[in-house]
């Protein structure tokens, strides 16, 4: 079967955008008899931009309740919390021998956080920790530990599955066939939800909209949503509007056609927004019930974590590294 992994980062509280561009098309790929699939919550990666544990804490638990009340059935899928993984930390020290400093230097998100220094007149590293840089190191183990032949990812995350094939290469290279080289799967159907505010929806903006949200909040924050002054009558602009596209990911085809005919001839911002609302609560409250019955009981989302991670382990993790142990000349551990 074919292996696909797609990972959260426990970073704050899920939002639309994990829904619309992760959780629902990995359940809709897993459907395929012929797809493996492992979901993981990237609680490694959340340490990077996030230095308060309750958060940290608090996240992966609503995390992990989204992909179960979203339909994630454990035994017939690999779910589990990253750092239940120990293999994975040891690895990425394995790759962090081998991997090109170079490489990492032309790392987007690194590479964007020094063009911020400079622009502010600052040391290029300035406030830069070592945990941003080997980001994509950790990433590319995540990934070769289990082998996973796709990852599902954005535009944005193409450059950090090169990093993971070039880093798994050079390490087949130097010691042995251990690695398949893993591939980027463009989700080219799968649009970039806007936030709040129009920026990119992200945990790490204030400007979500809570996947889980209470029905009285999700119809305030929708109703919050950045649109430009034009008025009832005024034909509107579908394509540069937040509103439109949140719509579009949450209905058909046929009501995404009828909502642009609707802007261009001058539907209210408050429609539009009613419209909006309707759409996505009528996707979502199925699952709300769910999930507040799942979020109420962490120990049984731990019990569910612990067991995911312990199989993992048995199964792909401990033996592929007592392989590797040996390949580098570590010592054997069983
Ligand atoms: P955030 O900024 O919210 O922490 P992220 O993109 O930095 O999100 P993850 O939490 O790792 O990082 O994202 C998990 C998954 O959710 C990824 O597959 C990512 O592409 C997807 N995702 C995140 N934000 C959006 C968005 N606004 N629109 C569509 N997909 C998104």
């Amino acid at each position: 079967r074919t292996r696909v992994l797609t990972g959260i980062t426990t970073s704050g509280t899920p939002h639309l955008g994990n829904y619309a561009g992760a959780i629902r098309p990995a359940l809709e790929a897993s459907r395929d008899p012929s797809v493996e699939s492992f979901y993981f919550l990237a609680d490694y990666h959340a340490l990077i931009k996030v230095m308060d544990p309750a958060r940290v804490q608090r996240s992966t638990l609503e995390i992990a309740a989204s992909w179960l009340a979203c339909g994630l059935d454990p035994s017939q899928a690999w779910f589990y919390r990253q750092s239940d993984i120990p293999e994975i930390p040891e690895l990425t020290w394995l790759l962090t021998c081998i991997a090109g400093k170079g490489i990492l230097n032309r790392a987007h998100a690194y590479k964007a956080s020094v063009d911020k220094n400079r622009e502010a007149g600052e040391d290029d590293d300035a406030g830069i920790t070592a945990g941003l840089f080997m980001y994509p190191v950790l990433m590319a183990a995540d990934i070769l530990i289990f082998n996973a032949q796709k990852v599902p990812v954005g535009r944005d995350q193409i450059q950090h599955i090169e990093m993971a094939r070039d880093f798994g290469q050079r390490f087949n290279h130097l010691f042995g066939e251990h690695f398949t080289l893993p591939e980027a799967a463009i989700e080219q159907h799968v649009a970039t939800l806007p936030g709040l505010d129009g920026r990119k929806m992200s945990k790490s903006y204030d400007n979500v909209i809570p996947l889980f949200a209470p029905r009285e909040q999700l119809k305030k924050l929708i109703y919050s949503i950045v649109t430009d002054s034009r008025a009832p009558g005024e034909p509107k602009d579908a394509d540069t509007s937040n509103v439109f596209q949140l719509f579009q990911a949450f209905s058909s085809r046929q009501q995404a056609d009828d909502m642009r005919r609707a802007f261009e001839s001058g539907i209210a911002w408050g429609e539009a927004k009613q419209a909006l609302f309707d759409r996505i609560d009528a996707e979502i409250s199925p699952m709300r019930e769910k999930y507040e019955t799942l979020v109420a009981k962490p120990a049984d989302i731990e019990a569910t974590l612990r067991d995911g991670a312990a199989r993992l382990r048995i199964a792909y993790a401990t033996p592929l590294l007592a392989q590797l142990r040996e390949a580098v000349g570590l010592r054997d551990l069983s």
